[in-house]
C-alpha cells in the first residue's frame, strides 16, 4: 500500500495519500504512447514519398532527369522534372536515405552547376540528440498532460478518489501551545487534566483496569478556544495532535466520507498515543433522525465513526475530542456512554477570563505605560478569546500604521470599536439597560428554585451571552441522578421557569423575547405532565399524547378527539397561569433580596452557587424563628 504510511507524516503538512504505484504506470503508458505517436507520423510522411536507392538517384542525375534536390543530413529528398511537371497536388517526390554527409556538399555542388535547384542544410551530427530531446520533450509533455488529467478526475472524487482518503488531515508532532496559552476555561482545563495523566501514562489507568473515555466533547460558541484547548491537550501529554473537520468527511459520494473516517484512526493507530480533533462535528454528527433531513452518505459515515469509536482500543492512548456548537442536533449514538459521553462547555469568558485572555495575548506585544487592559475586558462583555485576540492584534497594527514604538490605551479602544462593536458580536454585547433585565430574569429563576423545597441549588449564574444564544442562564446541579420525579417536584420546576418572565413583570413591568425558551420548556413540560403522566384531574389518567419513537426522542402526537386537545391546551394554560403567579408571588415577598443579588450579579457578571447562597441564607437567618423561608405564601415583614 502507500509507503508513506509507515513513515510518521511531517510537521504541519497535508498528507498526500497519492499512492505511488500510479506514478510507474503513467510513466509507461506515456513511453509507449510516445512512440506510438511517432511511428505513425513516420508512416504518414513516408506514405507521400517514393523510396528509391542512391543508386536510383545517381542514374536520375546522370540522365539530367532532376527538377529540386533537397540535401539533408540523413536524406535527400528529389523530385524529377517528369513530376515537376504535374499540378503541384499530384506531384510526388522522392527519397533515398543517406548515412553520412561527407561529400554531399560537392555533390550540391555539381548539381547546381547542372542547372538544378538545390536546397542543402546539413546540420553536423547532432541530430541523435536532437532527436533524442525531442521525445523526452515529448514524453515529459504527455506525461505532464495525463497527471493533471488524473488529478482533475480524481481530486474531487469524480474517479478514482473512492478508495484513497483525501481529506485534510493536519497532523502536528508537537502543537507547542500548552495551558498558559489557553486564558480561563479553568473548568474546561480540569476537566481535560486526567485525559493528559492518561495519555502521559496510559499503563497505571490499564493496570487497574480503568477505561479511560474515548471521546470528548467540547460545546461552546465558535472562537471561544475549542481548537485551542484541544492543542493545548496535545501539547501537554506532547503527543501528535491529527485535526480534520466534520465538514471534510461529508463528501457527495456515498462511501467516500466513512473510508477517511477508517483512513484517519487508522493513522492514528499508528502513531498512538495521540489525539484526534474533529472540528465540527455536527457536519458529520447530525441526529439521524428524519426530522433534520436523511442524508445516506452522511448516515454511513457517522455509522463509521461510531463504529471506529466503538472498535479503537482506548488504553492504546487514542483520544478522539470533537467540537460543536450546536450539541442538541447530535445524534443520541454519538453521545452514548463509550463514546463522547465526556462533554466540556467552553464557555464565552467572564471579566476575569476576558482579562487573562488579553495578557495571553499580549505577552508578546509590547504596551505603553496607560495601558489598562482591565478597561478594555470590562468594555468588551459578551466578547470571544478570538475577538479579544483579533483586538490585540488590530490595536498593534494600529500602532505601527501611527509610526509608535509600543501599543497604547486609545489602540486598544478603538480597535475595540472596530473588531467588537463594528462586526456581527455588536448584539451580543449587551447594553446597561439589557444587562440589567438579563440580570434580574436570571435571579428570578435562581432565587425561584431556591427558595422552593426540593428544588436544585443553583451552581452558577452568569450574564455573560452564552452558546446557545440565550443572554445569560442559571446553571442546576442535581443533587442526586433522578429517574422519577414527582408531581410536586415537576410544579418546581414550572415555577422556576416561569420565574425569569416573573422577574422582569414585578421590577421592571416589561415583557422581553429573552423568556421565549423558557415559555416552550414550560408548556411542553406542563403538556406532558397532563397529556402523558396523567397528573390532571380532569383528564384522570388518560394519555391522550403518545411518543411516536421513544429512542430518537421526537415528538409525541395527539392520539385523540378534539374535544380533549382542546382540553389539553385548556388545562395546560391554566397550570402555566397558576405557576406563574405563584413565582410572582414568591418573587414579590423577597424583592430585597431579588434585588441585592442582582446588583451584585450586575458587578461580577457570573457568580457561583455558594454566593447565592449565602445571600438566600443570611436572609433566611433574619427571619422570624418558626417561619419556613421556603413557604411560597409567606410574606416578609
Ligand atoms: P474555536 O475552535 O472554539 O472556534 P479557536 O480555538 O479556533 O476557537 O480560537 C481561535 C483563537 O482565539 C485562538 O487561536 C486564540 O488565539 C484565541 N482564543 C480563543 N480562546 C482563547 C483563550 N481562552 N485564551 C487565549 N486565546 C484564546
Ligand atoms: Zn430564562
Amino acid at each position: 500500500m502507500d509507503p508513506n504510511r509507515n513513515q510518521p507524516p511531517q510537521d504541519n503538512k497535508p498528507e498526500d495519500k497519492r499512492p505511488k504505484g500510479n506514478l510507474w504506470v503513467a510513466l509507461i503508458v506515456t513511453v509507449v504512447l510516445v512512440l506510438l505517436i511517432s511511428s505513425v507520423v513516420n508512416a504518414v510522411i513516408n506514405s507521400q514519398y517514393t523510396k528509391t536507392t542512391y543508386s536510383e538517384f545517381l542514374a536520375a542525375m546522370e540522365n539530367n532527369e532532376l527538377a529540386e534536390v533537397e540535401i539533408r543530413a540523413d536524406r535527400i529528398v528529389y523530385l524529377t522534372k517528369e513530376e515537376a511537371a504535374k499540378p503541384a497536388a499530384e506531384q510526388r517526390a522522392c527519397f533515398t536515405g543517406l548515412h553520412s554527409s561527407g561529400g554531399t556538399l560537392a555533390l550540391a555542388n555539381e548539381l547546381d552547376e547542372m542547372g538544378v535547384k538545390v536546397d542543402y542544410q546539413i546540420v553536423e551530427d547532432n541530430s541523435g540528440i536532437v532527436l533524442i530531446l525531442y521525445y523526452v520533450l515529448m514524453i515529459a509533455l504527455i506525461f505532464g498532460m495525463m497527471r493533471m488529467l488524473t488529478r482533475r478526475l480524481s481530486g474531487d472524487g469524480l474517479m478514482g478518489g473512492f478508495g484513497s482518503s483525501k481529506a485534510k488531515v493536519y497532523m502536528e508532532k508537537r502543537t507547542g501551545v500548552t495551558f498558559r496559552d489557553v486564558a480561563g476555561q479553568d473548568e474546561a482545563k480540569e476537566s481535560l487534566l486526567e485525559i493528559i495523566d492518561f495519555l502521559h501514562n496510559p499503563q497505571k489507568y490499564t493496570d487497574i483496569g480503568a477505561k479511560l473515555p474515548k471521546g470528548v466533547l467540547l460545546v461552546g460558541s465558535p472562537g471561544t478556544g475549542k481548537t485551542l484547548l484541544a492543542k493545548a491537550v496535545a501539547g501537554e501529554a506532547n503527543v501528535p495532535f491529527f485535526s480534520i473537520s466534520g465538514s471534510d468527511f461529508v463528501e457527495m459520494f456515498v462511501g467516500v466520507g466513512a473510508s477517511r473516517v477508517r483512513d484517519l484512526f487508522e493513522q492514528a493507530a499508528k502513531v498512538a498515543p495521540c489525539i484526534i480533533f474533529i472540528d465540527e462535528i455536527d457536519a458529520v454528527g447530525r441526529s439521524r433522525d428524519a426530522r433534520f433531513g436523511g442524508n445516506t452518505e452522511q448516515e454511513q459515515t457517522l455509522n463509521q465513526l461510531l463504529g471506529e469509536i466503538d472498535g479503537f482500543d482506548s488504553s492504546k492512548g487514542v483520544v478522539c475530542l470533537a467540537a460543536t456548537n450546536r450539541p442538541e442536533i447530535l445524534d443520541k449514538a454519538l453521545l452514548r456512554p463509550g463514546r463522547f459521553d465526556r462533554r466540556i462547555i467552553v464557555d464565552r469568558p467572564n471579566l476575569q477570563g476576558r482579562l487573562d485572555t488579553l495578557k495571553v495575548h499580549t505577552r508578546k506585544i509590547r504596551l505603553a505605560e496607560d495601558v489598562d487592559l482591565r478597561k478594555i475586558a470590562q468594555a468588551t462583555a459578551g466578547a470571544v478569546g478570538a475577538d479579544l485576540a483579533n483586538l490585540v492584534n488590530e490595536a498593534a497594527l494600529r500602532a505601527v500604521r501611527k509610526g509608535r514604538q509600543t501599543v497604547n490605551q486609545e489602540d486598544l479602544m478603538v480597535s475595540f470599536e472596530t473588531v467588537i462593536a463594528g462586526t456581527e458580536k455588536k448584539n451580543s454585547v449587551l447594553t446597561d439597560t439589557e444587562k440589567r433585565l438579563v440580570a434580574y430574569h436570571e435571579v428570578g429563576h435562581a432565587l425561584v428554585a431556591a427558595l422552593q423545597k426540593h428544588a436544585q441549588p443553583v451552581s452558577k449564574i452568569t450574564i455573560v451571552p452564552h452558546t446557545t444564544g440565550s443572554l445569560g442562564y442559571t446553571m442546576q446541579m442535581p443533587e442526586e441522578e433522578k429517574y422519577l420525579q414527582t408531581s410536586e417536584e415537576l410544579m418546581i420546576e414550572l415555577r422556576t421557569l416561569v420565574a425569569g418572565r416573573a422577574a422582569e413583570q414585578v421590577v421592571f413591568g416589561v415583557k422581553t423575547t429573552g423568556a421565549a425558551n423558557d415559555i416552550q420548556r414550560a408548556t411542553a413540560l406542563a403538556r406532558n405532565m397532563i397529556a402523558q403522566y396523567g397528573m390532571n384531574d380532569k383528564l384522570g389518567l388518560m394519555a391522550p399524547a403518545s411518543v411516536s419513537n421513544p429512542y430518537l426522542e421526537s415528538q409525541s402526537y395527539m392520539d385523540c378527539s378534539q374535544e380533549t386537545a382542546a382540553l389539553v391546551d385548556r388545562e395546560s394554560q391554566a397550570l402555566l397561569q397558576s405557576c406563574y403567579e405563584e413565582a410572582k408571588e414568591l418573587l414579590l415577598s423577597h424583592r430585597p433580596l431579588l434585588d441585592e443579588i442582582a446588583n451584585f450579579l450586575l458587578v461580577k457578571e457570573t457568580i457561583t452557587g455558594d454566593e447565592f447562597m449565602a445571600y438566600v441564607n443570611a436572609e433566611a437567618k433574619q427571619l422570624p424563628e418558626g417561619t419556613e423561608e421556603s413557604d411560597g405564601q409567606q410574606v416578609e415583614g
